[in-house]
C-alpha cells in the first residue's frame, strides 16, 4: 500500500488532485550522466514523447497508452540522446520523456497527440500517467528554455540524466525550477466567497483568486496582496490546504483558504479582470457550513482518493472550486455580482470577464 493509499490519505488534500499521483521513484540523490545510458540500455523502458507541445499516444478502439517502447520512439524520430529520465516504477522499469519534432498528424492512424489539459480533464488515463506526463511536461519545457547559459550565454548541455543543465564554457549549472502560485479562496466566514474567471475559462467555469508568489514573500503575504490587488479585500489569516503540480509550464498551484477582514470589493484597482462572483450562504445541509468550492469543499463532502477512471482524484484545484460551487444548490451563483460580501446583491448580469487566476494557464 502506497503512503497515499493509507491512512493518511483521507486527511491530505493535495492527493486528490489532477497530477499528484505520479508513483515514479526518482532516485534523484543517484542520478548520474550513467543514468540515462543505462535506462537507455532496458529492455523495458518507456518513453513518454512530446509533439508539437503535446503527447503522443498509442490508440487502439476505445483505448489508449501513452508510454512508447524505446524501439518505437526511435521508429517516430525521437532524440534519445535528450531523453529525460523521470524515475521507475515498482518493477524497476525506468520511465523517460522525449522529443519528437513532427506533428502528431504526421504519425499514422493509430497514434494521436493530445493536449495535457484535455489529458486530465477528460480521464483519458490513470493517475499515475497523468502525473508522470506533468513531471515530463514541466521538465521539457525547462529545458527548451535553457539552452544558454544565464552567465556567458554560450550553449549549456543536458545533465544528471535531465535533471541539470551545464554551461559548455563556464562552471555555470543551473537545475529545474518551480515557480510557486497561490490559489486561495477567500471567503468572510459566513459562508460567502469570491470567485472569478478568465474569458478564455469555459462557459460556467469559476476559480478562485490566484497569483504568484514574488520574491522575498511568503505564501501568506502573497494570498493577501493578490487579493488586494484583484479584488480590494483585505485579508487576515490565511490557511494552506494543498499544493498541485501545475505543468503550465512549471508551477506548484498552492490552495489556502483566507478571511476577509474587510468586505468592500474594489475589483479592477491595479489588475483589469472585471467583476468577481460572491456566492451566498451554505444551505443547513452542506458539509462544513464554511465558503464553498476548492478544496476544502471538496473534502468536506467527503471526496476521496481514486485509483480508478473516477473525476475526483484528478480534479483541479481549480477544477474543485467550480465543483464546490456547483454541486450545492446554495452554493449557486444568484447570477449577480454584490459589491459588498455583507450586503444583499441587486441583480445584475455577471460580466463576461471576472477576476481570476493570473499564473494559470
Ligand atoms: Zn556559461
Amino acid at each position: 500500500m502506497s503512503e497515499i493509499e493509507g491512512p493518511n490519505a483521507l486527511s491530505e488534500v493535495s492527493a486528490r488532485t489532477g497530477f499528484s499521483r505520479n508513483t515514479l521513484r526518482r532516485d534523484g540523490e543517484l542520478r548520474t550522466d550513467e543514468s540515462l545510458t543505462a535506462a537507455l540500455a532496458h529492455g523495458e523502458a518507456s518513453v513518454y514523447l512530446s509533439a508539437g507541445g503535446k503527447w503522443l499516444v498509442k490508440t487502439d478502439g476505445a483505448h489508449l497508452a501513452a508510454g512508447f517502447t524505446l524501439a518505437e520512439a526511435e521508429a517516430l524520430g525521437a532524440d534519445l540522446g535528450e531523453a529525460i529520465l523521470l524515475g521507475f516504477d515498482a518493477a524497476d522499469q525506468p520511465a523517460l520523456a522525449s522529443i519528437v519534432s513532427a506533428d502528431g498528424d504526421e504519425f499514422g492512424p493509430r497514434i494521436a497527440a493530445m493536449d495535457l489539459r484535455g489529458i486530465a480533464t477528460e480521464g483519458r488515463f490513470d493517475p499515475d500517467t497523468e502525473g508522470r506526463l506533468a513531471q515530463a511536461a514541466h521538465l521539457i519545457g525547462w529545458h527548451a528554455k535553457t539552452k544558454f547559459c544565464g552567465v556567458c550565454g554560450q550553449p549549456t548541455r543536458s545533465a544528471a540524466a535531465g535533471y541539470r543543465r551545464e554551461c559548455t564554457n563556464c562552471d555555470n549549472v543551473v537545475f529545474p525550477r518551480t515557480d510557486p502560485v497561490t490559489i486561495m479562496l477567500v471567503h468572510d466566514g459566513e459562508g460567502r466567497c469570491v470567485l472569478g474567471r478568465q474569458p478564455r475559462f469555459p462557459e460556467n467555469l469559476w476559480s478562485c483568486l490566484a497569483g504568484f508568489v514574488e520574491p522575498g514573500e511568503t505564501l501568506e503575504d502573497a494570498v493577501r496582496r493578490e487579493t488586494m490587488e484583484e479584488a480590494g479585500i483585505a485579508v487576515g489569516p490565511v490557511t494552506v490546504v494543498a499544493s498541485q503540480p501545475w505543468p503550465f509550464p512549471g508551477n506548484l498551484m498552492i490552495g489556502c483558504m483566507a478571511l476577509a477582514t474587510s468586505r468592500e470589493i474594489a475589483f479592477d484597482t491595479i489588475e483589469p479582470r472585471g467583476v468577481p462572483l460572491v456566492f451566498p450562504r451554505r444551505g443547513p445541509g452542506d458539509a462544513g457550513g464554511r465558503a464553498c468550492g476548492g478544496a476544502d469543499a471538496a473534502q468536506a463532502r467527503g471526496h476521496r482518493p481514486s485509483s480508478d477512471q473516477g473525476v475526483r482524484g484528478r480534479d483541479s484545484l481549480k477544477e474543485a472550486t467550480r465543483e464546490g460551487a456547483a454541486s450545492s444548490a446554495a452554493c449557486r451563483p444568484r447570477a449577480v455580482s454584490p459589491r459588498r460580501l455583507s450586503s444583499r446583491p441587486a441583480p445584475r448580469a455577471v460580466p463576461a470577464c471576472a477576476g481570476a487566476a493570473r499564473a494559470s494557464p
